[in-house]
């Protein structure tokens, strides 16, 4: 039995997390024929590298410095993964997060290995100076020991993490490999702010991802039907739990939607409003006053974890791994679980969701779309060219001509003004972000639909289906390099 802690909120799990994992795993495997040599080679985590050093904090006293960075599968290369910045991040938890991301990528055609790195701070008990030092020592660490590289080990970023922290990876990984390959160098990393090579749109892409994957499972009438819902998000009622980079961002979407947010947690508290709080009036009220508790118009719930038991038709949780558990999956009225966060469901407590017939949209999908647009910023930063740069004006002649076309098989003249805005919409829109956001969409749509055909096929749940998807990927590229039968 291992305790699984969550920056200072301890959530007991009933085996670790990537116990947990290893359990979805088998839950799928038993839909397959593969042989076990083959399903041991998917399931187990094929390299971690532990690591501590010192840090001189600015009081000129020194810490030692604890982190990690495990590769899960080396089925496809790169390897690509998060890292996080908390507290608690121990071996366990990062591999089980590298084993997510091999299965999440595989799940939506993205092709890499899984990887996750963790460093075990809470960044608020530390200065930005001390902070950039143990970023450039950790991206030292990992170029020692062949753990990073375009074509080996890409970060991004994760819980605790921002995009300024992946342009000093990057600006530490140039200064160490000025001599090997500088042209591809910008590759290292992704997640970086769209200055330094960045693509635009990566920011909010995980919570636009959960975005779309929700607004995919409440277009299905007859799951909306089970659950007693109205298709469409329209005025569904939504609780979100963190608001961070995906929890804001997938709130900020739901929102703007016309999904209703009737309760809105953080670590220090939760409020409540069932006729719906404004994101953004909460997120100001929160940085004026330390809290998101007392916002007006609001009740308090000032154990912040009760959230999640508040009635509701959406319930994300997009914090941190082992939030709802076997002790507290009983007292979820969610009818939707969509797991923006890593992990969220314990084993356990999915078994508890199901019998009780919700929806547990699990985190290898939905919180995929960061995945996805990193490797759009990987492919931006490898090829050197913003993506739509070449085609966007070749687009707009194009347009323009047929649009002419049109006029003289019909005789009839345009109006000009009517004309250009037509043009502007067909061809000046698609801009970078465009692009990164409809192929985030296609992504999105598309691995929903493979999914729910595969919970038809097999009669199960969408969890068991996502790893039946990702399973039946990866273990096709094991037996297509000839290694396994
Ligand atoms: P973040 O650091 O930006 O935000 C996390 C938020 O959760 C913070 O505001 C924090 O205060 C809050 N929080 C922490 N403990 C809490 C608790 N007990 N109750 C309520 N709120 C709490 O992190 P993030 O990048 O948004 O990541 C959140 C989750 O999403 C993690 O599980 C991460 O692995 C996963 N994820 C992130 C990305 C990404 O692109 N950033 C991609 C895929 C998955």
């Amino acid at each position: 039995m291992t305790a699984s802690s969550t920056n200072g909120h301890t959530a007991t799990s009933e085996v670790s997390f990537f116990e947990q994992v290893n359990r979805m795993f088998d839950k799928a495997a038993a839909y397959l024929d593969h042989s076990p040599g083959l399903l041991a080679q998917i399931k187990h985590c094929n390299s971690v590298y532990r690591m501590e050093f010192p840090l001189k904090r600015d009081d000129g006293s020194i810490d030692v410095i604890k982190a990690f960075r495990a590769e899960h599968s080396h089925h496809k290369q790169p390897t690509k993964g998060g890292i996080r910045f908390a507290g608690n991040v121990n071996e366990d938890e990062v591999m089980a997060l590298a084993a997510l991301m091999t299965y999440k990528c595989a799940i939506v055609d993205v092709p890499f290995g899984g990887a996750k790195g963790g460093i075990q701070i809470d960044r608020r008990d530390y200065s930005e100076a001390e902070i950039e030092r143990i970023t450039r020592r950790y991206t030292f660490e990992l170029h020692k020991k062949n753990f990073i590289g375009p074509g080996i080990d890409v970060p991004a970023p994760d819980y605790g993490t921002r995009p300024s922290d992946m342009a000093i990876i990057l600006d530490t990984y140039i200064s160490l490999t000025q001599t090997e390959n500088p042209l591809d160098a910008l590759a290292c990393v992704t997640g970086k702010p769209v200055g330094q090579g960045g693509v635009r749109g990566r920011l909010e892409a995980t919570g636009r991802g959960v975005y779309y994957g929700i607004r995919e499972a409440v277009s299905s009438s007859d799951d909306m039907d089970r659950l007693g819902l109205s298709t469409g998000l329209e005025g569904k009622s939504v609780v979100v739990q963190g608001l961070g980079n995906v929890g804001y961002h997938a709130a900020k979407f739901l929102e703007d939607a016309g999904a209703r947010l009737v309760g809105l947690a953080e670590y220090e508290g939760a409020i409540r409003n069932e006729s719906g709080l404004s994101l953004d009036d909460v997120v100001s009220h929160r940085r004026e006053t330390g809290s998101i508790l007392d916002f007006p118009g609001a009740s308090n719930i000032e154990n912040s974890a009760d959230a999640l038991e508040l009635e509701c038709d959406i319930l994300i949780p997009a914090a941190l791994e082992g939030q709802i558990r076997r002790d507290n999956a009983g007292d979820i009225r969610a009818k939707i679980v969509g797991e923006a966060a890593n992990g969220p469901v314990t084993a356990d407590a999915d078994a508890i969701l199901n019998e009780k017939g919700a929806l547990v949209i699990p985190d290898v999908y939905l919180n995929a779309g960061g995945v996805t647009v990193s490797y759009f910023e990987w492919l931006r930063n490898l090829s050197h060219v913003r993506h739509g740069r070449m085609n966007r004006r070749f687009e707009e002649h194009s347009a323009r001509r047929i649009l002419e076309a049109v006029e003289t098989l019909s005789g009839q003249q345009f109006d000009q003004d009517a004309l250009s805005k037509v043009i502007s919409k067909v061809s000046f829109g698609a801009g970078e972000e465009d692009l990164v956001n409809s192929g985030l969409e296609d992504t999105m749509v598309s691995a929903y639909q493979e999914v729910r055909e595969l919970t038809k096929r097999h009669n199960t749940d969408l969890r068991t289906a996502a790893f039946i998807s990702a399973l039946e990927k990866i273990a096709a590229s094991y037996t297509q390099m000839g290694i396994f039968p």
